[in-house]
């Protein structure tokens, strides 16, 4: 992991353009453009040309993956993209998406996108490969294409009945065939996914900005359970198993994934981030001289917190933007002078004064403290650092790639002990009511375990095997291959 990156990761961007009428390959180009913030480790489309399937897929960023050669050999009248943060299986090209099995009794092609995490994929990898099929990646995303492709049943409604009632996790999927775009979501609706018209045809994405970029409207989100089936016959949806009667979205969404315009659920994360620093405010006040924000993720929620207060909202920390994730690690000069490639700090703005930071979430506890001493270098008197999430206490085993038990800091100090670690002046978490009130929904309609460590579903087995990979040092290594490979 990048020095000054100590962020949760998300796990994937999703798109699908059914559209008889248009350049499905490009649409999706800039469908994943619009997506490229959920995953920028690799990136595919996948097209259906009067039922001929053509695909790309590449390591890296969007810009880097497809050129004009690329968008011209991906014809036809329905597209699939994706773009991908490694959580399940490694970084490496084979587990590239979209992933193309061919269905078991007609050989026809699938071709699957997924943003989620399945818990119960060891389960299903052994039994599938018990029945001989053979994976070509090491993602959990293949197994649902597999599940799909051996389906029985006459009718999609069937095949994905057998689907759904096998996987279990958070599944936000665009599945295309050789005449039909399906979106499917998880009944707990843990990830996004929402549907936009075209004049002639459709759009599903992971997130609305991307409708918006691309000038489609918005129709809804899909809803947890349901599979929406569109075809030339237009669009019908079905729910192929029974929907629990809590929704469980991924609270990260609002506070850091997804971007400020997409609209989740109904509320446009924008507003949702900047009444979590309203709330902030009201519950963590403090005498400052101003209120900056750790860009971008928590800028609205500075801009909240500062109207809340009263307290004047300025850009302290200046984001260079161009640091990636695969960037080159810096020499040990730049290392021993102790700054930042990531961020640089406005002396001019922050000398002399008593500053509230505000910022999304602290995971191990490694970016704060640097941001910590980026400040005092640039003259700060005190540094007041205010989260807009509760403290992150339990792993995510839906995605979202954090870190273990262990390496959580709020698993293992209290807020006083985080406070005396990062070296500030005074430390202040939203609490989780403040939180859901921000978001405008209930704890039944939202994820909190990483907080609460009330896990959605149970999650037992995928603790078991991390306790275990601790214990095992072979195990713990493998572990730590992959999550080097998710860094
Ligand atoms: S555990 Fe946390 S990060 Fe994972 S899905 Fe739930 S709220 Fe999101």
């Amino acid at each position: 992991m990048p020095p000054f990156d100590d962020n949760p990761h998300e796990a994937c961007g999703v798109f699908g353009v059914y559209g008889p009428d248009d350049d499905v390959a490009r649409l999706t180009f800039y469908g994943l453009y619009a997506l490229q913030h959920r995953g920028q480790e690799s990136a595919g489309i996948a097209t259906s040309n009067n039922g001929e399937f053509a695909l790309r897929t590449g390591m890296g960023l969007v810009s880097q993956v497809f050129d004009e050669e690329d968008l011209a050999f991906l014809r036809g009248e329905i597209a699939l993209g994706h773009t991908r943060y490694s959580t399940a299986g490694g970084s490496m090209e084979c587990n590239a998406q979209p992933i193309i099995v061919r269905d078991a009794e007609s050989d026809a092609p699938i071709a699957l996108a997924h943003n989620g995490n399945l818990t119960n994929a060891e389960v299903l990898r052994a039994d599938l490969e018990a029945q001989g099929i053979v994976f070509d990646g090491t993602a959990d995303s293949e197994l649902i294409a597999h599940l799909l492709a051996i389906a029985p049943g006459g009718t999609w409604e069937e095949r994905f009945h057998y689907v759904m009632r096998r996987i279990e996790g958070a599944y936000s999927l665009a599945i295309m065939t050789r005449d039909t775009l399906f979106a499917v979501r998880d009944p707990l609706g843990v990830r996004p996914l929402c549907i936009g018209k075209m004049e002639n045809g459709w759009v599903v994405a992971s997130e609305s900005c991307a409708l918006e970029h691309l000038g489609v409207p918005f129709v809804r989100d899909v809803e947890p359970g349901e599979v929406v089936q569109i075809d030339s016959a237009g669009l019908r949806s079905f729910k192929p198993v029974a929907v629990p009667n809590r929704e469980a979205a991924c609270t990260f969404e609002y506070t850091y994934f997804a971007r400020p315009d997409s609209r989740i659920n109904g509320t446009l994360v924008y507003s949702a981030r900047e009444r979590m620093g309203a709330v902030l405010a009201r519950e963590h006040p403090v005498d400052a001289d101003i209120v900056i924000g750790v860009p971008d993720s928590a800028t609205p929620a500075a801009i909240g917190y500062a109207r809340e207060s009263g307290i004047p909202y300025r850009e302290g920390l200046i984001k260079n933007r161009y640091v990636g994730r695969t960037f080159i690690q810096p020499d040990q000069r730049i290392r021993d002078a102790g700054v930042s490639l990531k961020f640089n700090a406005l002396s001019e703005v922050l000398a002399g004064k008593r500053v509230v930071v505000v910022d999304d979430s602290i995971v191990r506890g490694t970016t704060t403290p640097r941001i910590v001493s980026l400040l005092r270098r640039a003259g700060v008197r005190e540094v007041h650092f205010r989260i807009t999430t509760p403290p992150i206490s339990s792993p995510c085993y839906f995605g979202v790639d954090m870190a273990t038990r262990s390496e959580l800091i709020a698993a293992n100090q209290t807020v006083s002990e985080i406070n005396a670690h990062i070296g500030s002046d005074s430390l202040g978490f939203l609490s989780l009511e403040g939180l859901m009130k921000a978001i405008g929904r209930g704890q039944d309609k939202l994820c909190n375990a990483c907080f609460t460590g009330r896990y959605p579903i149970d999650v037992q087995m995928q603790m078991e095997r991390i306790e275990a990979a601790r214990k095992e040092p072979a195990l713990a290594a493998a572990e730590s291959l992959n999550r080097m490979g998710r860094a």
